[in-house]
């Protein structure tokens, strides 16, 4: 059985601990690896080698750190296809969302090989006479990222790769449930230059990261996951007067004006809604249908009943499992009270499973109707590949709709009418998106700014906004005298 180490120092460390997880593969609840829950100790020894890590590396040139980012963006190229397969096994998501997955890490290394621009500050000269002020930016020290089992390549690339660029050393503590894939990631770091103790990966829940919430050396957290452990961690972290920046769950509306383009939305809303079996923070989980548009529902609903789950390299399956069993259990529990509290259930996924593997945690697409905003199905995140479908009489409702809810991570509006499309996009208290567009994740040359309960902070993830959560900028005011200059004429002008 293969155990997954901890990387601290440059050094793949088999952990002492006695306590430890199954890694397993979600089409068949199969072992395929163990994990365990670092120790106090030697998670004390992580935080120690990065903040030992940055006394050398804050001084390394910006270019020669740009040039490390270089090389790992083209490793990770080189091995995008090995990573894929990897992330497929443990999470059980299709090759294709793989190998996106992957993909969508890479671009934001690209944008962390810009790091001399991005780290750039400001100057003005002759602020009073003779004066002059600049400003520069500095790292912070050690950073600690906690993500997601959903995206196991890309949310950790979010963070270390620009936290790093900028002079920082950091501790990732990945998802217990997929740490394979960030342990891959890990090791490419170092191939790519990265010294011994930049990077370090430890592994476990909560204990774990307690324990690097309250290390006096962390700097500045960035989390990723579901609310509650989102707030929690704010909290905390903000308590022990660090930086945080906490991404949590969603709740995200599509609507549908009745003059926009039908195949189009149909051909959108398929693949938002029940992709990656609905296991994405930025998933469209409620289709808000304005006035004529919810003829269209029935239709929608034909489509999804088509795409089904499967293995992950099998061509022809949507998506695959969810990622425990607990997860297959609130999903079904949840898909269970839109009956009981009277949604009409058009397709009906929870008895789906894939032959040969029963064992899996297998749910099909499932579409309800007549949902209303006092039900568990809209009031809670599903996380799993289930649309609710919603009608209103008009833009302005939906407007209302959409604001009531408390999450605020992504929406999109589907029209042919710009005024339509400018008043909800101005109007609307979330805070990122699309206009004909199904996920408005932005590109990493933007930052992904989400709002309301789907984000605790202020600064937000990769972009500009990410050089700004891990720098801190100093400002210098100079004044140099002209006698200064060697040689030069006293210039101080006595008044007798
Ligand atoms: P999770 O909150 O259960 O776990 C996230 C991380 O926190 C893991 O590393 C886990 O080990 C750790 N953790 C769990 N409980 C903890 C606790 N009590 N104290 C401290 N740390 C703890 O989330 P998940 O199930 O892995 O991921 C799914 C959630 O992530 C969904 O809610 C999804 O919407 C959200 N998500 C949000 C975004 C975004 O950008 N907003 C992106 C991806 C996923």
């Amino acid at each position: 059985m293969q155990t997954v180490p901890l990387s601290i120092n440059g050094e793949l460390i088999t952990s002492s601990t006695g306590q430890w997880l199954d890694v397993t593969n979600p089409a068949d609840n199969s072992v395929i690896a163990r994990v365990p829950c670092a120790t106090a100790d030697e998670l004390d020894h992580a935080v120690r080698s990065a903040a030992s890590a940055f006394s050398q590396w804050r001084h390394v040139p910006v270019t020669e750190r740009a040039r490390v980012m270089m090389r790992y963006q083209a490793l990770l190229k080189a091995h995008q296809q090995e990573i894929a397969e990897l992330l497929s096994q443990e999470t059980g998501k299709t090759y294709e969302d793989a190998m996106g997955d992957v993909w969508r890490g890479i671009e934001v290394v690209e944008q962390a090989m810009n790091i001399p621009s991005l780290m750039m500050g400001e100057t003005a000269e002759n602020v009073a006479r003779g004066i002059d002020t600049f400003s520069f930016t500095q790292p912070l020290g050690v950073c600690v990222g906690i993500t997601p089992f959903n995206f196991p390549a890309m949310i950790p690339l979010w963070m270390f790769p620009l936290a790093v660029a900028c002079g920082n050393t950091f501790v990732l503590k990945p998802s217990e449930q997929d740490p394979l894939t960030p342990m891959k990631l890990a090791q490419l770091f170092e191939k790519a230059g990265a010294p011994p103790g930049v990077l370090n990966v430890v592994h476990g829940g909560k204990e774990q990261v307690d324990r690097l919430l309250h290390s006096p050396e962390v700097k500045a957290v960035s989390f990723v996951g579901s609310v509650p452990v989102g707030r929690a961690i704010y909290q905390t972290a903000t308590a022990n007067m660090k930086r945080a920046q906490c991404f949590a769950g969603a709740k995200n509306h599509s609507v549908i004006m009745p003059d926009a383009n039908k195949e189009h939305v149909l051909n959108n809303l398929v693949g938002a809604s029940v992709g990656a079996a609905g296991q994405r923070c930025m998933a469209i989980s409620v289709a808000v249908f304005v006035g004529e548009s919810e003829h269209w529902i029935p239709e929608l609903a034909d489509r999804i009943s088509q795409i089904k789950p499967g293995l992950w390299n099998d061509q022809k399956a949507g998506f695959g499992p969810l990622i425990s069993p607990a997860a297959k259990q609130r999903v079904l529990s949840l898909i269970e009270s839109g009956k009981q509290q009277g949604a009409r259930c058009l397709v009906d996924g929870s008895e789906v499973t894939v032959a040969g593997y029963e064992n899996g945690n297998w749910i099909g697409p499932t579409v309800f109707t007549g949902v209303t905003s006092d039900m568990d199905i809209y009031q809670q995140e599903i996380f799993g590949p289930v649309l609710s479908c919603m009608s209103v009489r008009d833009l302005d409702e939906a407007l209302a709709l959409v604001n009531r809810n408390p999450y605020g991570n992504g929406t999109s509006i589907f029209t042919s009418s710009g005024s339509a499309a400018r008043k909800y996009q101005s109007e609307v208290e979330v805070g990122q998106v699309g206009v004909n567009v199904p996920i408005p994740v932005p590109l990493p040359f933007f930052s992904f700014t989400g709002w309301k309960n789907s984000f605790f902070g202020d600064l937000h993830a990769y972009g500009k906004q990410a050089v700004r959560f891990y720098t801190e900028t100093k400002t210098v005011t100079s004044r140099w005298l002209e006698n200064d200059i060697p040689g030069a004429p006293n210039m101080t002008i006595s008044i007798d």
